[in-house]
């Protein structure tokens, strides 16, 4: 195979993803052989010598990490291979044994995509590290060896480091919490819902088969259509609360015993006046789509609250260097450093609510309440091709931080905001509200939010962002 034909959309800002099987754009055996030099170099030349792989339960997964795992063992580093698990275990197993590991993964995207996430010595790789292995390829220049394989089963050291984290759930109360888990055929279903049936909860298991063609439905929790399921359901049973997990086990979905879905930006709240109460002072991570409520919340309850830029690997790199205690983003990725490893685990983060709840006299719909809420809008993306939309967010930010110095002159619209963060793309505070927009890392979008205290303060907010956005590129399409 030519070095030239791996394609450069492949290596993406959080990870490596692509199409499996498709030559021209795709991860093809022989693709994922490469890559696994890459990394195998990589690793070598920052004195690892041994990486954990593990896989989630897509079709393509035993033979994709055949594959990846013969391209890592030609360098000369050892491999071991922990078999079909959800990425935590992945990052549990690399925390545990060499510091380094490498999930086969295709996430919450359709069961023909696959990809990679990785950890080398200890950093989740993005942006320049895995652009780096790209020009690797290219080059064709990879460290030669005959590394050793085994395999590990991990699930029960997880499973036990879990328990014996949790293991005062339900004593105090001596109450079962009845719990929904929706696992959409993803592979949090091979331990999710034993794991919780061990911390004396009752779980009712929808859709926990691991199955790689996800026949129910989508396992993306950040979707409402992808809850539909899992609210009746816990309507149905009369549940406590409502869980569900995305394809790989990294992010968590909570719908309350009343049906209620509760985006991650209010479940982050609850742990962090969780944790507060037991840390005062503890610093707290979230990123830029998270609610204006969570910092006041932070806040009030004696914590450090600080915005980050969107993206799983940029939030581990900030939990190591600033020690915070928690973590978490609007995309449902949760850290706890509180107890545990900094790495995002939803797994963890679930057995944290259950924990929370389980001390809680009152129902889930009850202990939401009691959070602040503010009407928000879901994420909305607007269609820009890669190529133009860093550029476009470069010239948004130029016009709208110059027509503020310029006193409103070159927009001709009522523009006082109370702070512009620029951390990743813009966004914008009011009194009243906020709108954010940026560039997706991911896919061709423009990704856009916006929070007030009333719909005219949102209507208004959402009206300024347009207008300030079709001066800039009219060939825009907005659906608000
Ligand atoms: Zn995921």
């Amino acid at each position: 195979m030519a070095f030239s034909s791996v394609s450069a959309d492949i290596f993406r800002a959080y990870d490596i993803r692509g199409v499996v099987d498709d030559p021209s754009k795709g991860l093809t055996e022989a693709t994922v052989r490469l890559i696994g030099k890459a990394i195998g170099t990589v690793a070598l030349s920052q004195a690892q010598t041994d990486i954990v792989i593990g896989r989630d339960g897509r079709l393509s997964g035993e033979r994709l990490s055949h594959a990846l795992c013969q391209g890592l063992l030609s360098t000369g580093i050892g491999v071991i291979d922990i078999g079909m698990v959800p990425t935590p275990l992945v990052y549990m197993g690399a925390h545990a044994a060499c510091a380094s590991g490498v999930m086969l993964t295709g996430s919450h995207n359709p069961p023909n995509y696959n990809g990679l996430k990785i950890v080398i010595a200890g950093q989740t790789l993005s942006g320049e590290g895995i652009l780096d292995l790209y020009a690797r390829i290219c080059q064709g220049q990879f460290a030669i060896g005959q590394g050793q394989y085994e395999t590990k089963n991990i699930i029960p050291d997880y499973t036990q480091a879990i328990l014996n984290n949790i293991q005062k759930l339900n004593l105090k109360l001596n109450l079962k919490l009845k719990v929904v888990i929706d696992c959409g055929n993803g592979i949090a279903g091979k331990l999710a819902p034993a794991l919780v049936e061990q911390l004396n909860c009752e779980v009712i298991p929808l859709f926990c088969e691991v199955d790689g063609n996800f026949p129910n439905h989508h396992p993306d929790p950040s979707r409402p259509e992808n809850l539909q399921a899992l609210i009746q359901a816990v309507r149905h049973h009369k549940a406590d609360i409502g869980l569900a997990f995305d394809g790989d086990g990294d992010r968590l979905g909570v719908v309350t015993n009343q049906g209620e879905i509760i985006w991650p930006d209010r479940v982050l709240m609850l742990y962090a006046q969780a944790i507060l109460a037991k840390q005062p002072g503890a610093e707290i991570i979230y990123d830029v789509k998270c609610s204006s409520h969570l910092s006041d919340v932070i806040q009030k309850a004696g914590g450090i609250a600080t915005m980050s830029q969107t993206g799983h690997s940029f939030m581990k790199a900030k939990m190591k260097s600033s020690g915070a205690l928690l973590g978490g983003e609007m995309s449902g990725h949760f850290f706890f450093q509180d107890r545990w490893y900094g790495f995002d685990d939803a797994i963890y983060a679930a057995c944290r609510l259950l924990e929370i709840l389980a001390e809680s006299p009152v129902s889930a719909s009850e202990v939401f309440a009691q959070l602040p809420n503010a009407i928000s809008t879901p994420e909305i993306n607007i269609a820009l091709p890669d190529a133009q939309k860093f550029i476009f967010i470069e010239q948004l930010k130029k016009a709208l931080l110059l027509n503020r110095a310029d006193t409103d002159a070159k927009l001709d619209i009522n523009f006082k905001p109370i702070q512009m963060i620029t951390i990743d793309g813009l966004r914008i505070e009011w009194p009243t509200g906020w709108g954010l927009v940026r560039a997706s890392n991911t896919t061709p979008n423009l990704v856009l939010r916006f929070e007030a205290v009333t719909e005219a303060a949102l209507f208004t907010i959402q009206s300024f962002f347009k207008q300030a956005m079709e001066k800039i590129e009219p060939s825009l399409r907005f659906d608000f």
